[in-house]
């Protein structure tokens, strides 16, 4: 019998766990940290053998193939060990992609993936197709694979889940968009990050489809680089070469491979950024065959994501804006551009070797005031302090920052959590800045 280890035992490991003793294999879990208790649970109600706290090395070496979860980087000892002895390290999506046939319909970029593959997935869904969502949010490929029967998969993934994939075919790939991220897990270099983001692409065939931002300088210049095999799907914010979809005369307009159109207007998200993504799920659900009312429909009641340019509240004429998963600065670039009024932003955090010149521009003219909220906010000082604006500075939590932006703000004003940072110093996630924001800004 075939020997698989798993490493890691979140969502994604378990459930990879889960599948491969349905499919029979002798099957190992082992997580350096605790498991939940829900998955150990799952695991046990499987007779799946399991250890966490460490990493048994004569349980892992004997492997013929390990899984490893996509939080564990490539240079940790075990891995390199793993490596060492050649024994093949997947991802939990190649392995469940051997024992499915559905359709992938698979979503990747620096920014914009949930919003995307949960847009995409509403349509689907909506539409009365049976589909499921998974990857990095919703349940684990695997699990779906080993316990139900779906026949689309809208998944969204991330650089480090396409890392450890080689025979995975996604019949629809959709490229948001690439900017800096993550360097520290590509040794500081960004064409390790690029060609991961690419391998979206690999062994698709040219019944296939590729989505991708047209006026992406990056995604362009390496178009030739990937030997893409698959049907291109440019889209771009106006008409413009190449482009397939666009918007014109405030029109959303899809030209193929069946022609589509609603008014921009009736797009339930808003923003440039979100021009883009109902843009991608729009040329997804009609390459999926679904029907031109049941897409405008699904774009015009999507009801958003959670933590992303999510409206909390109005206080005596201050609109709150929760934007916690803006964890990087090109994100908070489309926050701010999305604005309509003055905005007090908050920003700070966990610097991931941030460059802020990149807002620069916004911030002169659409801030009024700036707080900034971070264990050490000496980096923010030194870029923003020249701009001349009123700034507040709180390392203590997110009470004190919120009562720091409602001083700062004015009526008619936006208060904008859009932080550029991730949230480790503080909070224990972007979702507990997220909750935090909102509970602080309701006790106003
Ligand atoms: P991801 O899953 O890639 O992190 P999300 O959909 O969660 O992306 O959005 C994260 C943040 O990125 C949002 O808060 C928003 O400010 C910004 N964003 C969303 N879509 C895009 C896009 N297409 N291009 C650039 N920024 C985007």
């Amino acid at each position: 019998m075939k020997r698989i280890v798993i490493l890691g035992a979140g969502e994604s490991g378990a459930g990879a766990a889960v599948l491969a003793k349905v499919k029979g294999f002798d099957t190992f879990v082992s997580d350096m940290s605790t498991i939940k208790d829900k998955y150990k649970t799952l695991l046990d109600n499987h007779q799946i053998t399991w250890e966490e706290g460490s990493h048994t090395e004569a349980l892992i070496l004997n492997a013929d193939e390990v899984i490893k979860s996509p939080g564990i980087p490539n240079d940790a000892p075990i891995i390199l060990k793993l490596k060492e002895k050649n024994i093949p390290i997947i991802s939990e999506i190649e392995f469940a992609g051997r024992y499915t046939d559905a359709k992938m319909v698979c979503i990747t970029g620096s920014n914009g993936k949930t919003t995307t593959t949960s847009l995409i997935y509403h349509i689907f869904k909506s539409a009365g197709l049976n589909v499921g969502l998974a990857g990095n949010i919703g349940r684990s490929l695997a699990l779906q694979v080993a316990e139900e029967h779906h026949d689309y998969y809208v998944i969204e993934l991330s650089s480090f889940q396409l890392d450890n994939m080689y025979n995975f075919r996604a019949n629809i790939a959709v490229l948001m968009n690439i900017t800096p991220d993550h360097l520290d897990r590509y040794e500081h270099c960004m064409q390790n990050y690029i060609d991961a983001k690419f391998r979206i692409t690999q062994n698709q065939t040219p019944d296939d489809a590729f989505i991708f931002w047209n006026d992406d300088p990056i995604i362009k210049r390496e178009l030739d680089r990937h030997g893409i095999k698959a049907h291109l799907y440019p889209f771009a914010a106006v008409k413009e070469d190449g482009a397939i979809a666009y918007v014109e005369d405030s029109e959303v307009r899809i030209t193929e491979p069946i022609a589509f159109n609603m008014e921009q207007e009736e797009l339930a998200l808003t923003g440039q950024h979100n021009l883009y993504n109902s843009l991608a799920a729009g040329i997804s659900a009609n390459l999926a065959g679904i029907a031109k009312e049941d897409i405008r429909k699904a774009l015009s009641d999507f009801k958003g994501v959670e933590h992303r340019l999510e409206k909390v509240t109005r206080v005596r004429g201050i609109d709150f804006i929760n934007d916690s998963k803006a964890t990087n600065v090109n994100s908070c670039w489309y926050a701010l551009q999305s604005m309509t009024t003055k905005v007090v932003l908050i920003l700070g955090g966990k610097d991931k070797g941030n460059d802020y010149s990149e807002i620069e521009e916004l911030v002169r003219s659409k801030c009024s005031a700036l707080v900034f909220l971070g264990l050490h906010n000496e980096k923010l000082h030194e870029f923003f302090d020249p701009l001349g604006l009123p700034t507040a500075d709180i390392q203590t939590g997110m009470k004190d920052a919120v009562e720091a932006a409602y001083k700062l703000a004015k009526k008619g004003e936006t208060v904008l959590l859009s932080p550029c940072c991730a949230s480790f110093d503080l909070f224990n996630s972007y979702e507990d800045r997220g909750e935090q924001f909102k509970k602080y800004v309701r006790e106003l």
